[in-house]
């Protein structure tokens, strides 16, 4: 009988598993997870800090539902991967063989440069744990200071926002996100922040982050200073500086690697028989040719089930789909589709790329971009060689799934080009009009 060995119960871990037991009824399939909680909702995890969440609405499948998969669920971090005799070893010294193996564990939180960083009261959110204990220290803290950039740091200053901390929002540069807003989208998160009671300062980076005993002798952050040298008192500092890949396991085997696993277009490593899926996998995008990381949820799952199947021995192409995220930023529903951002303009805020995102958004050259901005509903087109590669859609999302359609049958819209380059014009209607009338 088969022995399939999964590394990380997250997304792709799981929806691997789930696809195995599909094609393989009596196979036997062991999860490994160093987290106690087993399979849940990692973007759900910023709906936990605002209160709309309880944590039990976290799992997406109930117990009874993961009895009946049947799967081996062991609980302990993997540490090494014997690749000649088929074995994983994990930190307890334990050895688990494996016929298939899939490597599906996630990306990290780049830790805090800053001196300081490692005082209690200084968080990045990865997991449930962290989401914990930011609530937690949101409980006793009067003031937090929040650095980052992306939809991670601004879920945490929301969060925290919900439970009643003061928050400044510090930015390296002078706008938000700037790698994949516009500078008119930027400021309309920024108003909105602001309007929120969140204070933004620009130009600002933490130089160092200060500590103090408290009564019980335990040192705490206290405050921070700034690069130039101003003191801001806090409780806690919330870091989100981006991501990456959590490549530990494979650093000294042949398995090859750039900023993620690289893998074929099976989900398949360089070592035959090891697979890789999710946050940890980089790969190939038909539009650029070039193998790029994504961070998101639905791209985890679709590569899941993508190297679940291959495991099973069911021959399964995993096409890189167009990337899509429909978020809430200050409080607005945004969609983010496909080749939104700018190459040449690095983000401050962020070292590396931020969850939620993916490194297609970063663009492509030579595109062609039309607006339709209202106060906050807006409509970014991005369109090359007379197709739709991209999208970004604030506020009213009615025109959301058509705009996806067109872009995943890279329609052309060549016709109304004209029509949508001309002054304040309407994109939606111009483009309803063009798909009722058959194109
Ligand atoms: C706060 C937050 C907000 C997000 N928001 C969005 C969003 O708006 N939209 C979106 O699409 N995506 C979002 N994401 C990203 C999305 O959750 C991830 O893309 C997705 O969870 C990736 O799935 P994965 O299975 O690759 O990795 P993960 O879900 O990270 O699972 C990996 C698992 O492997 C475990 N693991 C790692 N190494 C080992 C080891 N050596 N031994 C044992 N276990 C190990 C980890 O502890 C973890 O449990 C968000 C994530 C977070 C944290």
């Amino acid at each position: 009988m088969a022995r399939h060995l999964i590394i990380g119960m997250g997304a792709a871990g799981f929806s691997a598993a789930e696809t195995i037991r599909q094609h393989c009824p009596d196979a036997t399939i062991t999860l490994v997870t160093e987290e106690p909680y087993g399979y849940y909702s990692r973007p759900g995890l910023a709906y936990l800090l605002t209160n709309e969440l309880p944590q039990s609405q976290l799992f997406p499948r109930s117990e009874q539902e993961l009895d009946r998969l049947g799967l081996e669920r062991v609980t302990g971090r993997a540490v090494c991967l014997d690749l000649q005799a088929r074995q994983v070893v994990l930190e307890d010294g334990r050895r688990l063989s494996y016929d298939a193996l899939l490597l599906a564990t996630g990306a990290a939180a780049v830790p805090p440069p800053f001196p300081g960083a490692n005082l209690p009261g200084v968080v990045t959110l990865d997991n449930l744990d962290d989401a914990r204990r930011i609530l937690r220290l949101a409980r006793k803290a009067k003031t937090a200071v929040v650095v980052g950039g992306g939809i991670t740091a601004l879920e945490i200053v929301e969060g925290l926002r919900a439970q009643g901390v003061r928050v400044h929002y510090f930015l390296r540069r002078d706008r938000f996100w700037s790698s994949v807003l516009t500078p008119e989208e930027s400021r309309l998160i920024e108003r909105r922040l602001t309007h929120e009671g969140v204070q933004i300062h620009y130009r600002t980076e933490i130089g160092q982050i200060l500590g103090k005993k408290d009564w019980r002798g335990r040192v705490k952050v206290a405050a921070v200073e700034t690069k130039d040298g101003k003191l801001l008192r806090c409780q806690m500092v919330a870091v989100a500086i981006g991501v990456r890949p959590r490549l530990e396991l494979v650093a000294d085997t042949p398995i090859q690697t750039d900023r993620g696993i690289l893998v074929n277009e099976r989900l398949e490593t360089s070592v035959p028989g090891v697979y890789a899926a999710g946050d940890v996998a980089q790969v190939v995008d038909p539009l650029t040719g070039q193998a790029q990381l994504d961070v998101l949820w639905p791209v985890a799952v679709a590569q899941g089930r993508a190297a679940g199947a291959n495991m099973a021995g069911v021959p399964t192409v995993y096409r890189k789909g167009v990337p899509l995220n429909v978020t809430r930023l200050a409080g607005l529903v945004v969609t983010l589709i496909g080749a939104v951002g700018r190459r040449r303009e690095p983000d401050g805020d962020l070292v590396t790329i931020a969850r939620g995102d993916s490194e297609v958004w970063r663009g492509i050259p030579d595109v062609l971009v039309v607006h339709d901005e209202h106060e906050i509903n807006r409509q970014r087109l991005v369109i090359k060689d007379n197709r739709l590669v991209g999208a970004v859609i604030v506020g009213d999302q009615t025109l959301s799934p058509l705009v996806q359609r067109l872009i995943a049958e890279q329609v052309d819209i060549g016709p109304i080009l004209p029509a949508l380059q001309s002054p304040h014009v309407p994109i939606a209607e111009v483009l309803r009009h063009f798909v009722q009338n058959g194109r």
